[in-house]
This record gives structure tokens, C-alpha cells and sequence, in this order.
């Protein structure tokens, strides 16, 4: 492919904005600032602000077995709407993703269907531990999932059998810190009962808090790299602020962010998600401690069906989706003055770049895949949805700044002139270690 130069760029790096030039030689970044080269090929941006492409280390795009509620070809096309170049998706599909075998099969979906780079955890069952150490070591895997507490689907590990996974397992451990013991006996307790923040009641907060004080202290106890996904209290950031051990990563989501229980009286099922979202004080503390404790924002897109969330609450799926709406989402706190523009790329790009090792992807700088978004600061809503369930709870929100166009390496396969449009598809494998 041709070499080309995106010019008059606002070029936002994990150590800050450098005004220049962007030269490209498809996959990579040549040359980042003053650009003497020229090519026949220009981009000009006109002072628009240029990212590397987000990396969502949390995404459920349902293929194969769900491919009613989404697949990995409508929601990677999606995510470009909001700016993410990479994913790593979940393992609860059906089948499971808990042998070689079902993750082989994902990755040759995705290099079929995907329009951004792939990954694929894969699951920690009771019966798979033993032998996920033989195959989860494969460059291509970037860590396995632990589910504490069940979600959806029915993969799920207690306390002890996390710890003898931790023993015996040398890649890192993305896990769903919540307490299943605890919300089963809510379940339990409130099963004929409803009001609208019961969610939060059956999830509650002790549930997330008891889990991640034994996480944090199993993985200090083996120096394991342990990845918690989807922070949700106070309690846990300021646990994390006091004692955070070196190998242990945070991710939290847009919807822990932007929700708060005040939001369950107008939106109920709607933002229904595990872990639950949780008091103002939970929101504010998480919101604060993007600037600390919080590593990263997956997304933990997670689509169901219209027909599926309105059902009556003890019947309606746990998630939410959001991936369309990622960066122009988290521009709003750069907006209001929360984060800087280098802290929304570190939480965004570089860091999930950096709890996986991933190769050459998470900055803007020479010698990097050329993963990047142009962002046009614009007051405008979402007004429809791209996600194959057809919507997100952020529709008709405000929005700073808006993509309006994505390369992935080195190609460029999203514009936004008024409409979506979609270009050229070429993702690649994600590495990692
Ligand atoms: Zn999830």
C-alpha cells in the first residue's frame, strides 16, 4: 500500500498534543511531527485532533451462538463509530469458549468478519483449569477470564479454584470480581419483590468490595497480573488508592460513569448490567479516580435485544451496549475538564495496550501500527444506532466531539460526513508478550 500523510493534525499522544504532520507507510507510523517526505496521497485534517484507535479490552460480541442479539462483523462496525480500532471479546458465546478448539474457531470468524483487530479470552471453568496453562500461552491470547460471580452464561469459579488458577497459570487474569454466595442469597431474599433500584439490592455494593479485597491479595500472594474488569464503588477505588499492588490492573465502563442508582426510576432494565451500577457517591468516587487508580474503560458492550429488556426485571438480561458511542462518550470528560486529552489516550489506548503487552499498538509514534482517529469537536447526539440490537442508553445525549474517521492499520475504513460510511476492511490479529 501506498505511503500518505495526514497534515494540520492535532496529534494527541499518551505524553501530550504535538501540532504537526502523521506519515504513514501501511500498517505503520513513519514519522510523527514536522514530515518533510512527501506523498502523493494527503489527508488534511485542519487542525482536528488525531488519536491512536481505542482498544476495548471488554466487549461480549455474541458470535457464535447469539448472533440474534449481535455478531462480530455489525459490532466491530459499529465500534468504529466510536473510535475503537481494537477488541478482546469475552468467552461466554455459545459454545463457551473454554477449549483450543472454540477460540481457534472465534479467531477465524473475526479474521473472516471483523472490521478491527481481534482478540479472544479464552473462559476459566472448574474443569478447564488444569489445562488452560498447556494452550492459554499462545501469542495471540492476551489473558483468560474468571467470572466470580455468574453473569450471563454460566461460566463461573469460586475463591479457592481462582487461587489454584493463580498458582499454576502464567498469563494475566481478567476477572469478574463480585461475589456469587452473595448475590445468590439477595436473590433469594427478594425474589418476589421489585422496585426500581432492586438491581442494586441482589448486586450490592459489599458483593464487588468483599471479591476485590481477596483478588488484590491472591494476586499479591503470587505475583500474578490480575486484571479486574468493571470497577463499581467507592469502596474498591478507595481500597485501590491505599494498596494497589504493582500486578494488578483496573478497568471501569462509560455506564458506571454516566448512570447512577437516581437513573433506575427512568431507565430500569435499561441500564441493567453486572456488576450493578451503584450510588452517586459510587459514580463520583470512579469519575475521580480516572485520574488515579483507573487504568483503563472497556466498554463491556454487551447487547441484548429491545424484546429482551422489557421483559419484567427478575427476566430481563444483564448489559448494556455502548461500544459506537466510546470516545466521543469520554470526550465529554475531557470536555467538562476532568481528564486532559493525554489522560482520555492513556486510559483508552495506551494503557490496554500495556496490561496486555500488545505489540506496537496504544500511542502515536514511529514505528507503531497506524491505528487512528480524527475527532471533530461538534455538538451532536447519536440519533440512531449502528449495534445490531439497535440501540444504547446514550442516544440523544450531548456529545463534544465526534469521529469522523478511523484508519486501522494504515487503511482507512470509516468516514463520518453526516452518515456513517464504511470503506475498506482490514483488521489484523492482536499480539501479545
Ligand atoms: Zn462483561
Amino acid at each position: 500500500m501506498k505511503p500518505f500523510r495526514i497534515v494540520n493534525a492535532r496529534i494527541v499522544t499518551s505524553q501530550g498534543i504535538i501540532e504537526g504532520d502523521i506519515l504513514v507507510e501501511p500498517p505503520f507510523i513513519i514519522e510523527v511531527g514536522r514530515v518533510s517526505k512527501q506523498t502523493a496521497t494527503v489527508f488534511d485534517v485542519e487542525g482536528r485532533y488525531v488519536l491512536p484507535g481505542a482498544i476495548d479490552l471488554h466487549v461480549h460480541f455474541r458470535q457464535p451462538g447469539l448472533e440474534y442479539k449481535a455478531t462480530i462483523e455489525t459490532e466491530s462496525k459499529a465500534a468504529l463509530r466510536g473510535g475503537v480500532t481494537s477488541f478482546i471479546d469475552m468467552p461466554n458465546t455459545i459454545p463457551e469458549t473454554t477449549s483450543y478448539t472454540a477460540w481457534r474457531d472465534k479467531m477465524n470468524i473475526a479474521q473472516e468478519l471483523s472490521w478491527i483487530n481481534y482478540a479472544f479470552y479464552p473462559g476459566v471453568t472448574p474443569d478447564n483449569i488444569d489445562e488452560l496453562p498447556e494452550w492459554a500461552h499462545h501469542p495471540n491470547i492476551p489473558a483468560v477470564k474468571a467470572f466470580l460471580a455468574r453473569s450471563t452464561g454460566n461460566l463461573l469459579i469460586n475463591l479457592e479454584e481462582f487461587e489454584h488458577l493463580l498458582e499454576i497459570i502464567d498469563v494475566p487474569v481478567a476477572v469478574h470480581s463480585e461475589l456469587e454466595s452473595i448475590v445468590r442469597n439477595n436473590s433469594l431474599k427478594l425474589k418476589n419483590e421489585y422496585f426500581p433500584e432492586i438491581h442494586m439490592y441482589v448486586r450490592p455494593p459489599e458483593a464487588c468490595y468483599q471479591a476485590t479485597q481477596s483478588v488484590i491479595s491472591l494476586a499479591r500472594k503470587y505475583h500474578k497480573h490480575v486484571h479486574i474488569l468493571h470497577l463499581s464503588t467507592k469502596e474498591e477505588v478507595d481500597l485501590l488508592i491505599k494498596d494497589k499492588p504493582e500486578t494488578v490492573s483496573i478497568e471501569t465502563c462509560p455506564q458506571y460513569l454516566f448512570f447512577d442508582s437516581s437513573d433506575y426510576y427512568h431507565w430500569g432494565n435499561w441500564i441493567k448490567c453486572n456488576p450493578s451500577i451503584k450510588r452517586t457517591q459510587d459514580r463520583e468516587a470512579l469519575q475521580k479516580a480516572l485520574n488515579s487508580v483507573i487504568d483503563t474503560i472497556g466498554t463491556d458492550h454487551a447487547p441484548h435485544l429491545v424484546s429482551e429488556k422489557i421483559r419484567p426485571y427478575w427476566k430481563a438480561p444483564s448489559g448494556i451496549p455502548s461500544i459506537e458511542g466510546l470516545i466521543p462518550l469520554m470526550t465529554t470528560f475531557v470536555e467538562n475538564g476532568n481528564i486532559s486529552w493525554h489522560r482520555l489516550v492513556q486510559l483508552i489506548s495506551t494503557n490496554p495496550a500495556k496490561i496486555y503487552k500488545i505489540n506496537a499498538r496504544g500511542d502515536i509514534s514511529e514505528g507503531m501500527y497506524a491505528d487512528l482517529v480524527v475527532l471533530e469537536q461538534q455538538t451532536w447526539k447519536m440519533c440512531s444506532s449502528y449495534h445490531k440490537c439497535g440501540w444504547n442508553p446514550y442516544l440523544y445525549r450531548e456529545l463534544p466531539y465526534k469521529v469522523v474517521q478511523v484508519f486501522v492499520n494504515g487503511t482507512l475504513s470509516y468516514v463520518d460526513e453526516g452518515q456513517p460510511r464504511w470503506i475498506v476492511r482490514n483488521p489484523m490479529p492482536l499480539r501479545f508478550r
